[in-house]
């Protein structure tokens, strides 16, 4: 085995430099149903059933859990109808820009019936720093306006009567129904998607199939949490370009491990923070848990070592990262654990 090898699935061939985001297809074959060997896994690879997947998927979830304990909708919003416009908003732009011009809008539009009556120009003023402006200010209008004349006044509750309100497709709607309603969903943005893929969850490009891909893999009442955690690290270190592969806590999970920067040092200069005014601790706390994930690395690396100079077998009880460099590998001093303990992680 590679003693830089992750774990006992196929390592991603690293990507070329700012390519980083189309090398994932070849680790995800495992979930098209491909043998590991055919994915890029080389000698020694084996595939991954099922149960494995489900398990290392899970386990996945549970060191972001770790890793993101303060995970969540990153827009600002008070009711339904703020989270929805907030997020119609947010296309193609961050969320701390979005919160940045919503107090504003919502000061002067607190409801859809103000917000319907509102000028068209007076909205695209206020929201102009998100750019796409003048689409986002009429989606803005003409949803308000729906609400007003189809649901009286009040954001609808279920998906297939969101999905009805100019510029919301299912990922607004399931935003909204998993942080307003409380309704469990999974929310494939670009980072969701992106993040599936390299973790092999999923092998597709579709954010319906992506979704309900995802959905088998966890329960139901995991859903919406799950998605703020994966996007959390789509944001911060498994970026699109320079996903920063060692200083990653899930590393000694991630089939996609080596697409990206794998010296500690160097990955932990590419972690990003897109922080909102007042939450300038995370930035400590990444940097924290960015050391832990390398402490993890170099004792996964060792545990690959130590395997590999002994007896070649196939795949560990209990799936991927069930072995020397899976759940070990996490166990000691995980994310946000401080980095002592010998603390096994929970099915
Ligand atoms: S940054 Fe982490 S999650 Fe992303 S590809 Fe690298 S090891 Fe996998």
């Amino acid at each position: 085995m590679d003693p830089r090898s992750p774990g006992p699935w196929p390592r991603v061939r690293r990507a070329e430099h700012g390519r980083a985001d189309r090398r994932p297809a070849r680790a995800v074959r495992n979930r098209a149903g491909l043998s590991a060997a055919r994915a890029g896994g080389g000698r020694g690879a084996t595939a991954e059933s099922p149960l494995a997947l489900k398990r290392r998927a899970r386990k996945i979830h549970r060191v972001l859990a770790e890793a993101y304990p303060y995970a969540h909708a990153e827009l600002d919003f008070r009711n339904p109808f703020e989270l929805l416009v907030a997020t119609v908003l947010s296309a193609q732009t961050t969320d701390v820009r979005v919160n940045q011009v919503t107090p504003e809008l919502f000061r002067k539009y607190p409801d859809p019936r103000a917000m319907h009556e509102a000028e068209l120009a007076d909205i695209e003023e206020i929201i102009r720093p998100t750019g796409f402006f003048r689409a986002k200010a009429r989606s803005v209008h003409h949803l308000s306006q729906k609400i007003v004349d189809e649901f009286d006044g009040a954001v609808p509750g279920r998906l297939e009567q969101l999905v009805t309100l100019p510029g919301v497709g299912r990922k607004t709607a399931n935003v909204v129904l998993g942080n307003a309603f409380g309704v469990p969903g999974i929310t494939v943005d670009t980072h969701f998607g992106r993040l599936a893929r390299r973790f092999g969850w999923t092998g597709s490009e579709d954010p319906i199939v992506v979704e309900r891909d995802v959905m088998e893999l966890f329960e139901r009442r995991d859903w919406t949490m799950l998605s703020h955690r994966v996007v959390f690290h789509g944001r911060r270190v498994c970026l699109s370009r320079n996903p920063a592969c060692g200083a990653c806590p899930v590393a000694p999970l991630c089939p996609s491990f080596g697409i990206g920067e794998t010296d500690p040092g160097k990955a932990r200069k590419l972690l990003r923070f897109e922080l909102a005014p007042g939450r300038e601790g995370l930035h400590a706390e990444m940097v924290a848990n960015a050391a832990s994930a390398a402490s993890i690395r170099q004792r996964t690396e060792a545990a690959a070592s130590a395997a590999a100079a002994g007896p070649v077998g196939g795949e560990p009880a209990g799936g991927p990262g069930s072995g020397p460099s899976g759940n070990r590998g996490l166990t000691n001093g995980g994310p946000g654990t401080g980095g002592t303990g010998d603390r096994e992680v929970a099915q």
